[in-house]
């Protein structure tokens, strides 16, 4: 019997796997698409979420390969522009996640995870004490075979933004607004790049840009705008035309090639109810997702699967019988003052006017800038002291018996 199935083998995914199986626990971790697999996103990890890779001994692939990540360049229109870097010694990473992901794939390989790609994960399995309620597995479908049942002690949901097992369970839902999408895409040459991330906002819009190793720049649109993505036949063609009629980044692009197709996706954001009901827990974007604009869902994603992976560590030892309650007190502990902040970033931030007066203050008052980075950055957070006897695994509890029955 696997102890742990976990669905969804993103960072999330492969933290909570890593974390698993390095305790004993019998883990296996399906994802629905072949990987090595491209990921639309910004490609930037923060100070926070290095610090919190490098706490699980995770970092060393984007300590070496990624650009280091200083700080932040926000603009408005008219010439409205903020500059603001990290604390002297602190960076983030800029690192493409299709490379990041597929090294966390092979590292939860490495830890003892059993990994099957190309497995779409369509619903639970009921079973269990509570009159059958508690999810006790889940439903696969794998191109050319038969749909299959694997049951499993836990079930971990870390399949993103649209979780077909948080969405499928009534705990997860896109909220009427705001609704945005994103489209996003590689560049070569593009001008005027340095160790800052870039964040252009105009109205109703804005744009994400990265640094990238090999002189590549990620570029991701966000916009409200559905109809304009799904009336487009080539998104090329619309993420070149957005970025052309912009008087700061079209001639930034005048010279610059696009090296791949860019991906859509939306909506954006989505709202929880739960961190999971009996028999499964939510991880990464499938327990929440605000907005991009901050730049920190890989930080929740680390740690909201190391958290997940130690709630079902406590639940196999019998140490609790509701892992789910004891995640979402441990979630809301965590991160639901950093959730209230990207809110008001979010709305702070949502049209170039913000920008301009956000400018004036930084121009009147700096430091509340800075400050403003720094928690965005989760900088000081996810190290070993920052997260010290938070959670039992780090208190150096055993969850798993030598023989591994619970
Ligand atoms: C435009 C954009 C830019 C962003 N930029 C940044 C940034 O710069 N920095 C940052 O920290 N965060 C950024 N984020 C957020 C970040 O990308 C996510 O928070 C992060 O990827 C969440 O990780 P995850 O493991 O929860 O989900 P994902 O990374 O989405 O992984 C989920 C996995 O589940 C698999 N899956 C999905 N459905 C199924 C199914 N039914 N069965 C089996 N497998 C399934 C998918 O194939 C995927 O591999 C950005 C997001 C967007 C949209």
């Amino acid at each position: 019997m696997i102890d742990v199935l976990i669905s969804g083998a993103g960072p999330a995914g492969c933290v909570a796997g890593i974390v698993l199986a390095r305790a004993g626990a019998c883990v296996l971790m399906l994802d629905r698409a072949r990987f090595p697999r491209p990921k639309l996103c910004g490609d930037s990890l923060n100070p926070g979420t290095l610090a919190l890779l490098g706490r699980l001994g995770l970092s060393r692939f984007a300590e070496r390969r990624g650009l280091p990540a200083d700080g932040m360049i926000v603009t408005g229109e008219r010439g409205a522009r903020i500059e603001s870097r990290y604390p002297q010694g602190v960076h983030g990473r800029f690192i493409s996640r299709g490379d990041l992901d597929w090294w966390l794939v092979q590292q939860a390989i490495a830890a003892g995870v059993e990994f099957e790609d190309n497995v779409r994960v369509e619903g639970a399995l009921f079973g269990g004490r509570r009159g059958g309620q508690d999810v006790a597995g889940v439903r696969v479908r794998q191109a050319g075979r038969n749909a299959r049942a694997i049951p499993a002690r836990l079930t971990i949901a870390a399949e993103g933004r649209h979780s077909a097992l948080a969405f499928g369970l009534g705990l997860a839902r896109h909220p009427a607004g705001p609704r945005r999408w994103a489209v996003g895409g590689y560049y070569e040459r593009v001008c005027g790049m340095s160790s800052l991330g870039e964040m252009h906002v105009r109205a109703g819009r804005y744009f994400g840009l990265a640094p990238l190793p090999g002189g590549m720049t990620n570029v991701c649109l966000v916009t409200p705008d559905r109809a304009a993505l799904r009336g487009q036949r080539d998104l090329g063609d619309l993420l070149a035309a957005e970025i052309g009629r912009d008087p700061i980044l079209g001639p930034r692009f005048a010279g610059a090639l696009a090296v791949t197709c860019p991906i859509a996706l939306g909506p954006l954001a989505v709202d929880s109810t739960a961190a999971g009901m009996p028999g499964l827990l939510l991880a990464g974007d499938a327990a929440g997702f605000i907005d991009p604009m901050t730049g920190d869902g890989m930080y929740f994603a680390v740690r909201g699967g190391e958290l997940a992976a130690e709630s079902a560590l406590l639940a196999l030892a019998g140490d609790t019988r509701s892992p789910h309650e004891w995640l979402a007190g441990q979630r809301a502990r965590e991160f639901r003052w950093k959730q209230r902040f990207n809110r008001s970033i979010r709305l702070l931030v949502s049209g170039p006017r913000a920008v301009a007066m956000a400018s004036r203050v930084a121009t009147v008052c700096p430091a509340s800038i800075r400050q403003i980075v720094r928690i965005a950055g989760d900088v000081g957070r996810g190290s070993q002291r920052h997260l010290r006897g938070s959670s039992p695994v780090q208190r150096g509890a055993r969850f798993v018996t030598e023989t591994r029955t619970f």
